[in-house]
């Protein structure tokens, strides 16, 4: 229990979500001597749910789809995590990501465990009509599992506001009355927040100008990359080029575009919702994505996917800071790496968390029945993102370790300091 496994792993296993997790928990719990009853109990899941739900497909046949929801802590408060639609959905996926999501909220000290939830599925060729039923059967499989006191979900990769709608009302024809607590990322004008959609980008954007100002760099001149488009992605490339950074490359999963002078990011928004891609935009070149996360840039946020920084290419990388918007995009092993090459690693627990930051605002004001102004869940949010970079970085600073193993130590205390104070039923 106490062995530290060494992170030199061979490829496959250095991809695998959840062994990442595990490591990166297992070397955070040695460093805070963490007790060994607790060490147990935090290194699994709480509860996992598998379901396998039949679906009327727009043919008139049945097919049939495996979907998870796996709450990994719920000691803080209820289960907190999006759902992710993706043909390469695992298991082993889903419970890293619901743990990252346990120490996420711990990180910017929100009442909330983490969970996660998937279904094994191509979103892309999927009619609307198969996806509601879809995510509809999918909830009345976890009608006991879910709630505004048990389990919250929100949207991930491929789910979305309405996503959210479908799963609200679903809910809420079971327990008969409008429950909107029970999920966050919602539209507005059904009990969503005002800021959600953008938060997640605008905490990327709040802990980049904390970095730069720890670092003592100028914002002016800074050169951005982000890999990924998508709600975390462009958010984030908006609210930064807002901010007076140069957005110099965007690359998505088919190609990337680069313009060393910048790519106008409004511009490049509009060309995406009118075209459905990035791709033919004339502000800037097509480039090769793989290839543009290795060119010379102050900042590198993978906002895609996992496993996009491994032993494989972190030696390439040319940036000075590291921001992780996806979950889980650095390995292990690619870790050992970057901290050889001095790259300054803001870790996805910290610089992703402003999205569940403000599904916190979401779940409050929902319980309320008041809502709030964009600007006071903005001030709110930029605050607690603020206060959590600080944390972490003076927790680095004092138990002298790098930021992600600080930012993982400082979560695994405050789970581990509620779970010995509420006792354990055992
Ligand atoms: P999304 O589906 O809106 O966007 C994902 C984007 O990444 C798309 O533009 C897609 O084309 C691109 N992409 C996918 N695979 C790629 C690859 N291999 N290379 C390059 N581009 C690729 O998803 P999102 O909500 O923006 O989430 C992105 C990441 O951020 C995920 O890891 C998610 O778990 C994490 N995250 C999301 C939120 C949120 O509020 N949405 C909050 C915290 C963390």
């Amino acid at each position: 229990m106490q062995q530290v496994v060494s992170p030199v792993l061979p490829l496959e296993q250095e991809t695998n979500p959840w062994e990442a997790q595990a490591f990166r928990f297992d070397q955070a719990a040695k460093k805070l001597n963490l007790d060994r009853g607790l060490w147990k109990v935090l290194r699994q899941p709480v509860r996992e749910l598998t379901v396998h739900i039949p679906v009327l497909m727009d043919n008139g046949e049945i097919e049939v789809f495996t979907g998870f929801r796996i709450q990994h802590s719920v000691a803080r408060g209820p289960g907190k995590g999006g759902i992710r639609y993706a043909p390469d959905v695992s298991q082993d996926e889903v419970r890293a990501l619901a743990s990252w999501m346990t120490w996420k909220c711990a990180v910017v000290n929100i009442p909330f465990g983490g969970a996660k939830g998937g279904i094994i599925c191509d979103p892309k060729s999927m009619s609307q009509g198969e996806l509601e039923r879809m995510t509809r059967r999918y909830t009345a499989e976890m009608i006991e599992f879910i709630g505004p006191e048990k389990d919250v979900p929100a949207p991930d990769m491929n789910t979305n506001e309405q996503t959210m709608a479908w799963i609200m009302d679903t809910y809420s024809m079971h327990m008969r009355q409008t429950v909107t607590a029970v999920v966050t990322g919602k539209p507005v004008n059904i009990g969503g927040s005002a800021g959600r959609r953008e938060a997640t980008g605008r905490g990327i954007a709040v802990v980049c100008d904390e970095a730069m100002k720890h670092l003592n760099m100028p914002v002016e001149g800074c050169r951005v990359i982000l890999q990924g488009f998508g709600n975390v992605g462009s958010n984030a490339a908006k609210l930064l080029a807002d901010r007076g950074y140069t957005i110099i490359g965007v690359a998505e999963y088919d190609g990337g575009l680069f313009s060393a002078a910048g790519l106008d990011v409004p511009n490049l928004l509009s060309h995406r919702q009118r075209t459905g891609s990035i791709h033919g935009f004339s502000g800037g070149e097509a480039v090769d994505t793989a290839e543009l996360l290795t060119r010379e840039c102050e900042i590198l946020i993978p906002a895609a996917t996992e496993n996009v920084i491994t032993s494989l290419n972190a030696g390439d990388l040319r940036c000075r800071i590291l921001c992780e918007g996806a979950n889980g995009p650095t390995t292990v092993a690619a870790d050992v790496l970057l901290a050889q090459k001095g790259i300054f690693v803001l870790p996805d627990i910290l610089a992703n968390a402003g999205g569940v930051t403000a599904s916190y605002f979401e779940w409050v004001q929902d319980r309320m029945g008041y809502f709030w102004t964009e600007t006071e869940v903005n001030q709110r949010l930029e605050r607690i993102m603020t206060d959590s970079f600080n944390d972490v970085i003076s927790y680095a600073t004092s138990h002298e370790v790098d930021n992600r193993t600080a930012a993982y130590m400082l979560a695994i205390d405050r789970v581990a300091y509620t779970t010995k104070q509420r006792g354990m039923y055992a």
